[in-house]
């Protein structure tokens, strides 16, 4: 064990003895696999990965943190950009053995274990076809991406994830085991729209499911220069599309997939992907301004929804810096902006320079949750990715230029899923100022010593006065 291990091998074995998962330390087999997360900047050493299998393990691993004076941190599916699920000698509360789902038909409803991944749910409840609003990657943890706000696909028809919240259970930082929803602990469940992990471990979910008989998508991919036209193109088509529509349009560099012209793989481009719940005929029709344009390829396909959201499936442990702005409009110069940015993206790398239109049921959604986001029509979401240390620097100051390009058009706030840390100014920006010292109170009430603080942190109110 590492000298800077500061519990005794005794501690260690009461812990061990207690739990139904495991307790690994530096040293033990997995334990390298256990700290590894999706960004390969993250190279963090906890002194103790507590890969918890029960809501008893999660009460018993967070005494011991308390016990040992440990700082804790929250592991779901290691996908937040920063490495918040993971702390530099403390404890890790690694939910990912809780990854159950039970489909509840006549209820319409799943409950989700903590630590399960967007696939686990997908896969659930595809074979019912229902569904509810997921994020784009498989592996993404449900609960960081619900408590988060959780915008994918189906957002423009079912809302974003946490409207679809049902319920929770949460473990407190004091061990306490509470649930959350409308009619009980309604001050927890209101948090827990939006503002992230800072109440609580959420050791399972209740989301609403929805009926998807059929999804559909037409991926269409660009010369750059054509950009502008298609990008201004896509804006007018999505500004009245129906709910149905989803996707985004994106500048990238060409995969290595079938789909993707030989001579065009290694090389900028543009795309452009409408997800519909709904047939192919019905996407084929709505995305027929930019079937008209001259395109290098063209996939349409009805494709069970499960299936979609494993498509656009980034490897993980590349190195990843991303940011995001949140537009009131997106006039001819923001394209223009948007498009000039585009070609300065690092190629070839995985970056990714995303346009995402909300709109429909996101801008509808109730008012009240700490979402000051989900009234803009459109985000642009730099999402920078390359694999070596000597790329850094490019990649981060593309990153920032193009928050910059865009600015004249950004809103302000900013949806707290798609950023790293930039400082506790944006963290009010993600959740209105308002809804701060609201939440603020909250945190006092559920976590007064700010115990769940590797996140995008909401500071206890009595801290504040
Ligand atoms: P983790 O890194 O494990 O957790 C992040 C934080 O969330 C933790 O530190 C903790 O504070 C909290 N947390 C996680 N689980 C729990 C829990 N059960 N109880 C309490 N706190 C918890 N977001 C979108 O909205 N839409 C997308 O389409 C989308 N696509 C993505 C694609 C990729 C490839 C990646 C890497 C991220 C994407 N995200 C997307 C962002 C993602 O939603 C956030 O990073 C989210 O925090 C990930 O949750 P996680 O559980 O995987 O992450």
């Amino acid at each position: 064990m590492s000298p800077r291990t500061p519990f005794t091998q005794a501690d260690l074995t009461g812990l061990r003895s207690d739990i139904a998962g495991e307790a690994l330390v530096r040293g033990d087999p997995g334990y390298d696999e256990a700290r590894t997360v999706f960004n390969g900047m993250i190279d963090r050493r906890p002194a103790v990965m507590a890969r918890c299998a029960s809501r008893a393990d999660v009460v018993r691993a967070l005494r011991f943190a308390r016990e040992q004076d440990l700082e804790v941190a929250v592991r779901g599916g290691g996908h937040s950009v920063s490495g918040s699920a993971l702390c530099e000698d403390g404890l890790v509360i690694d939910l990912r053995r809780m990854h159950d789902v039970a489909v509840d038909r006549e209820a319409g409803a799943a409950r989700v274990g903590g630590g399960a991944t967007m696939s686990d749910l997908d896969r659930a409840t595809q074979p019912y076809a229902l569904a509810t609003t997921g994020g784009r990657a498989s592996t993404t943890g449900v609960g960081g991406f619900t408590l988060g706000g959780g915008s994918g696909w189906l957002e423009r028809k079912f809302g974003l994830a946490c409207d679809n919240l049902l319920a929770a259970d949460v473990v407190t930082a004091d061990g306490g085991e509470v649930r959350a929803a409308a009619d009980e602990n309604p001050d927890l469940f209101w948090a827990l729209h939006g503002g992230g992990g800072n109440f609580g471990v959420v050791t399972s979910l209740t989301l609403r499911l929805h009926e998807l008989p059929a999804m559909s998508m037409v991926l269409l991919l660009f010369l750059p220069e054509n950009a502008p036209e298609v990008v201004r193109t896509y804006r007018d088509l999505m500004e009245s599309a129906p709910d149905e529509a989803g996707g985004g349009c994106l500048c990238l560099t060409g995969p290595p997939e079938e789909f993707v012209p030989e001579a065009l793989v290694g090389k900028l481009l543009c795309g452009v992907l409408i997800t519909f719940a709904g047939t192919e005929a019905q996407v084929r029709d709505v995305a027929a301004p930019l079937l008209a344009l001259d395109h290098e390829s063209e996939v349409v396909a009805e494709i069970p929804y499960a299936d979609l959201q494993c498509m656009l499936d980034d490897p993980s442990g590349l190195r990843n810096y991303w940011s995001a702005e949140y537009l009131d409009s997106f006039p001819d110069e923001a394209v223009s902006a948007f498009c000039t940015t585009a070609a300065a993206m690092p190629v070839p790398s995985g970056s990714q320079h995303v346009l995402f239109p909300m709109g429909g049921a996101v801008a509808r959604g109730p008012a009240d949750y700490p979402l000051p986001w989900r009234s803009s029509p459109w985000a642009v979401h730099p999402f920078g990715i390359w694999e070596s240390e000597a790329d850094d620097e490019r990649g981060k100051q593309w990153v920032r230029e193009v928050r910059a390009a865009v600015r004249p058009w950004a809103s302000g706030a900013v949806y707290l899923n798609f950023i790293g840390r930039e400082g506790q100014e944006r963290v009010v920006a993600g959740v209105g100022e308002d809804n701060y010292e609201r939440l603020a109170v909250v945190k006092a009430r559920y976590d007064p010593g700010n115990v769940f603080h590797l996140n995008h942190n909401i500071k206890p109110a009595v801290a504040l006065v």
